[in-house]
């Protein structure tokens, strides 16, 4: 199973990666993690990427096309991956034809502008495993601490006011028309992402059924 989560930033596609993972075992691969993990390592991506990120810019297409290719060909990702965050423009679910992919479903995350400032701004994301809570509406049992791993709970510097704002701008911009991309090939599913996470996640599962 070769999934495509899409959805503006804040819409849920990483919480709901995380059950459709559970569920079926597929790997969930974020180009958004993988960024965040060379801006720590310093690598020549991380050190190209920061200040992108950090603006709530878009990484260069040739960049996340690289890290993906790289990534897609790891031998977890031979039953089927889930996509979370890739592709988020035409040049990049164009690459990922080129390199002979065939997707089964793209689910789209339907949320609200009005709602994603909440959603962010109490984010939280382990620093350890990624694992990302919200401070109202998905606490961690254990405070600060991740609930799976004791890591230590950060919000991330993209997480706030300013930036957000220019991460819908780039999403409505840029991104949002993937939902017609995939909607052209019969693949595309809507999800209403404004309900509680359970609701959403007992459609995202009937919907791969
Ligand atoms: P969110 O979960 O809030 O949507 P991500 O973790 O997916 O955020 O992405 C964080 C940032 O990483 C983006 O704002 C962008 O700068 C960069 N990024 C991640 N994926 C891509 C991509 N496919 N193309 C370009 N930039 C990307
Ligand atoms: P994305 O991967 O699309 O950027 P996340 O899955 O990281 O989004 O979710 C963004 C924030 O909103 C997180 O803090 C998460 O815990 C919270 N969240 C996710 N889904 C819901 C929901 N249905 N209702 C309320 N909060 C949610
Ligand atoms: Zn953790």
């Amino acid at each position: 199973m070769k999934l495509i989560m899409l959805g503006a930033p804040g819409a849920g596609k990483g919480t709901q990666a995380a059950k459709i993972c559970e569920k079926y075992n597929i790997p969930t691969i974020s180009t958004g993690a993988i960024i965040r993990n060379a801006i720590r390592n310093a690598t020549d991506i991380g050190k190209q990427a920061k200040s992108l990120i950090d603006k709530g810019l878009l990484v260069p297409d040739e960049v996340v096309i690289g890290i993906i290719k790289e990534r897609l060909a790891e031998p977890d990702c031979k039953n089927g991956f889930i996509l979370d965050g890739f592709p988020r423009t035409i040049a990049q679910a164009e690459a990922l034809e080129t390199m002979g992919i065939s997707i089964d479903k793209a689910l789209s995350i339907e949320v609200p502008d009005e709602v994603i400032l909440d959603r962010l701004g109490g984010r939280r994301e382990c620093s350890e495993c990624g694992a990302t809570y919200h401070v109202h509406f998905n606490p961690s049992k254990d405070g600060d601490k991740c609930e799976k791993c004791g890591g230590a709970l950060i919000t991330r510097p993209d997480d706030c006011e300013e930036t957000i704002m220019s991460r819908l701008k780039v999403y409505h911009e840029t991104t949002e028309v993937l939902k017609e991309f995939y909607e052209n090939k019969g693949k595309l599913v809507k999800i209403d992402g404004d309900r509680d996470v359970e609701e959403i996640t007992k459609d995202v599962l009937d919907s791969l059924d």
